[in-house]
């Protein structure tokens, strides 16, 4: 397989398509500038090479073409201010400009293409289908825009010599420009970017080359959510911790009191098979034994401590109790791999984040015995940036949808279509 770091890109054009969905204000102005730095490696290795960077990218959810509102125009000054250089701007992706703009790009200049989801053929989903579309209209509409999106992977395949996927965020998406490009290069002529390349390697470590015991730490709100995910883990884990929101569900199926917890009564069979799948595959399943109780789903709410199968009527767990902690980290602390998916507990409020907290600092230290940890999926992702421990993990993950995608056992289409799996 082709590598970035082998590649010489001495006079070539390359098609890199980044992950620049970046947070904005009211005023255009980006409030969290991650996922450009995390594409600067490979940016930066393109240009010193004396190559040219033909910068792709989708931002947030256009319907039309153009929309200003989701326009990459925004962000370019910041763009050119972190490569150091004037990178130049395609106001259509797609068009004759695009082409001649790209043409014209000399060894170590960069352009950046506008938002290709203003082309309804990046996504090959159909737009403007009116409310009450007949089935056939539907086929006929979906056929149509499948049929144009081979000529618009074409024609941004046409702009470069080589195809550089470092968009991990969105490797789960079969996309014009994230899957089915790479199908008009050689396999000399494409390959993942050093992000892609990080994040493909953090799941092969945690899914394929695992080092035990294994723990997976799965949080966050409901376990319907989460069922494909912790099914492929209960074949492969040795301890899964359950933790978050989620632990009401699994309570109340073993017959415990959860007051007003959030629970999903519709999922408690379903609870009691994964425990029983569990127990089969010999996983050692870890639930909360007291719990953070409150008075109503607020920072400002009366707490107390309980067993977490006695909570009365009229409170709900809003976090892990002081033994789970220590039950968690216990296990934690033995692991050598790790995987942690979900907070503990509501940690957006002050007075319930001691839990997440806990089992962060029982992630760094495992680390530090050694341990790999992968920490991802939206919310992890945010607790461990507010606790100030990113850099004590061994990787934090930047795709949400793509990396639980990748734990649910799926074969990403980004990932795929440069691999060959
Ligand atoms: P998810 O998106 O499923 O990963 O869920 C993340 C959300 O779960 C966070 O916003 C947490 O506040 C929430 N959460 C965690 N623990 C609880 C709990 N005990 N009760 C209600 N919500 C929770």
């Amino acid at each position: 397989m082709q590598t970035i770091e082998k590649f010489d890109f001495s006079g070539k054009k390359a098609f890199v398509r980044v992950d620049f969905n970046v947070p904005l204000d009211e005023n255009f102005r980006i409030t969290d500038d991650t996922r450009i730095r995390a594409a600067l490696p490979t940016l930066k290795k393109i240009l010193s090479d004396g190559g040219s960077p033909i910068i792709a990218s989708h931002l947030g959810r256009p319907k039309k073409n153009p929309d200003a509102k989701f326009s990459l125009k925004h962000i370019l000054s910041h763009v050119s201010e972190l490569l150091g250089v004037d990178v130049k701007f395609a106001p259509d992706c797609a068009n004759e400009d695009a082409a001649t703009m790209a043409a014209g790009l000399k060894s170590g200049e960069a352009l950046l293409l506008e938002n290709l989801r203003f082309y309804a053929e990046e996504e090959g989903k159909p737009r403007d289908l009116a409310d009450d579309a007949s089935d056939d209209e539907k086929t006929t509409a979906k056929k149509a825009v499948k049929e144009r999106q081979k000529e618009f992977v074409k024609k941004l395949a046409s702009y470069a010599d080589c195809y550089v996927n470092d968009a991990f965020g969105t490797a789960h998406r079969a996309h014009a420009s994230t899957a089915l490009i790479a199908d008009c290069f050689d396999a000399d002529n494409k390959m993942f970017g050093y992000l892609m390349e990080k994040e493909v390697d953090a799941v092969q470590k945690v899914m394929s080359d695992i080092n035990r015991p294994f723990t997976a730490i799965m949080g966050g709100s409901k376990v319907s959510s989460k069922i494909e995910i912790i099914e492929n883990l209960l074949t492969k884990v040795d301890n899964l911790i359950i933790a978050g929101g989620m632990t009401y569900t699994f309570i109340k199926a073993l017959g415990g009191k959860t007051g007003n917890s959030i629970c999903e009564d519709d999922k408690l069979d379903l609870a009691l098979e994964l425990l029983d799948k569990a127990k089969k595959n010999g996983v050692h399943i870890v639930l909360a034994v007291d719990v953070k109780m409150a008075d109503s789903f607020s920072n400002d709410a009366k707490t107390g401590f309980v067993k977490v199968d006695e909570i009365p009527d009229g409170w709900e767990g809003l976090d892990i109790g002081p033994e789970t902690e220590k039950v968690f980290a216990e296990v934690i602390k033995l692991s050598k791999t790790i995987l942690w998916n979900g907070p503990a507990g509501v940690f957006e409020f002050e007075n319930f984040t001691h839990g997440t907290r806990s089992v962060g600092e029982a992630v760094v230290d495992a680390t530090k015995d050694g341990a790999f940890s992968l920490v991802g999926g939206g919310d992890s992702v945010a607790a461990v940036n507010k606790f100030g421990i990113a850099d004590k993990v061994s990787y934090v993950s930047t795709g949400g949808g793509a990396l639980l995608e990748a734990i649910e056992g799926r074969s990403l289409p980004g990932i795929a279509a440069i691999r060959g799996y």
